[in-house]
């Protein structure tokens, strides 16, 4: 054999040997970095819990078994519908703490709001009871440390929608009594007092944000250490909100309009506004938030990726701080779940790709528990605050008239000419 060949032949096979060698090693090694990442969220995961800000099972609970807990069984995945919670399922997400949602539909707003949502904070707290091995029933931030210190997943009640208040602060006291820790302003309608975020897109221009009565409630809100939640409401009633909140504020689950611009979206001018408030804002998975345009990859609303949601994490990072970043997955209250992130078992995938996108440990552990503890104590701290400068429960200051009488059907006035 000539010794050019020869060369030719030993220089083709080492070329074979290198590209086979790094054919196997690269992917092995890029593996490894997976499972190096996939394990440091976990390990944080276990340092600080992940809170997440609304979960709407109760919901499902209502609608398909009327509330009765002793049809369903939360060890296995429930049959009555399509859920994403159940407890192997939050168990193998590492969910730390759980903001339930007590939800109730806008039409019973002038009826009898105040009854659903009772029920549906009945319900969380019975489910918390049903399985005390798993959950543990806080309202204090403190709560959710010792809970997650004893490896139970600490159980918090937000009510969804300031309907179910019906003007009234004596009903909003009492929910704050039964243990609930936030309010969602408004739904998906607007109240006598507040306008959703509908307005932003089809005025009927009621209150441009806020009503005089509307502040009062916030301001309540902050004497009594309830949050205030902004998701659902319009950017009117962030805005208004914002001006006259003593505490931080939350989004329990709202996503960044400028990558989506859906009206349910916190738009920037917002965000800068919870970055000096020091809120929180806490990201909805829902498809429909997430992939829309501008950004959009595809036309398909009822699809995203986990790495969108991850940019919508980001991009709130970018504007509003790191500080001010939280989860606020909406499961069980949405019908499309992004790929990647299907169900309660997926948030430890979305913590992994954090940590490939080079957020920082401090960074991590803020997103998943430490921003809203910062939060919630501060709101605590505000209410101590208000009521040692001798702040009183607020009382009736809505005009009888006020409400809109043809849907006033349902009422019966004690005394005076007003709610109280
Ligand atoms: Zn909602």
């Amino acid at each position: 054999m000539e010794r050019g060949r020869l060369i030719l032949i030993i220089v083709g096979i080492t070329i074979l040997l290198v590209a086979i060698v790094v054919a196997i090693a690269v992917p092995v090694s890029l593996n490894n970095k997976s499972k190096r990442d996939s394990d440091l969220a976990r390990q944080y995961m276990r340092e600080v819990p992940l809170i997440d800000g609304h979960n709407d099972l109760p919901w499902q609970l209502v609608i398909y078994e009327d509330n009765d807990l002793s049809r369903i069984d939360l060890n296995q995945r429930p049959t009555f519908n399509v859920t994403h919670t159940d407890i192997p399922r939050l168990r193998e997400g590492l969910v730390g703490a759980q903001f339930w949602a007590a939800y109730t539909y806008c039409t019973s707003q002038y009826k009898d709001a105040v009854v659903h949502a009772i029920a549906q904070i009945d319900v969380i707290k019975r489910m918390v009871q049903e399985y005390p091995e798993v959950f543990e029933f806080v309202t204090t931030a403190q709560g959710i440390r010792d809970a997650f210190e004893n490896g139970k997943i600490a159980s918090l009640i937000g009510v969804e929608g300031g309907h179910n208040i019906d003007n009234s602060f004596a009903v909003l006291r009492a929910f704050y009594d039964l243990g609930t820790r936030y309010m969602t302003i408004t739904h998906s309608c607007n109240t006598p007092w507040a306008d959703n975020w509908k307005e932003d897109f089809e005025p009927e221009d009621q209150h441009n944000g806020l009503s005089e009565f509307g502040k009062d409630v916030i301001r309540e809100m902050n004497r009594l250490g309830m949050l205030v939640d902004l998701s659902h409401v319009s950017v009117d009633t962030m805005n208004d909100a914002l001006d006259v909140t003593e505490a931080p504020v939350i989004f329990s689950h709202t996503s960044a309009y400028a990558l989506c611009n859906h009206y349910r979206n916190a738009p920037d001018s917002v965000l800068r506004r919870v970055k000096e408030n020091k809120g929180i804002v806490m990201v909805n998975f829902y498809t429909l938030y997430i992939n829309c345009p501008p950004n959009n990859v595809t036309a398909d609303p009822s699809y995203a990726t986990l790495a969108q949601v991850a940019d919508h994490m980001d991009h709130i990072k970018e504007v509003c701080g790191w500080e001010c970043v939280g989860f606020g997955s909406d499961y069980d209250g949405i019908d499309t779940a992004p790929e990647g992130l299907e169900d309660a078992s997926t948030f430890p995938a979305l913590v992994t790709e954090l940590i490939q996108r080079q957020w920082t440990e401090e960074e991590i552990k803020g997103a998943l528990g430490n921003n809203f503890l910062r939060v919630f104590e501060e709101a605590e701290q505000v209410s101590r605050d208000l009521k040692a400068n001798g702040m009183k429960p607020k009382v009736a200051t809505l005009p009888r008239d006020e409400p809109d009488e043809a849907n006033n059907v349902c009422r019966t006035y004690m005394y005076g000419t007003s709610f109280y």
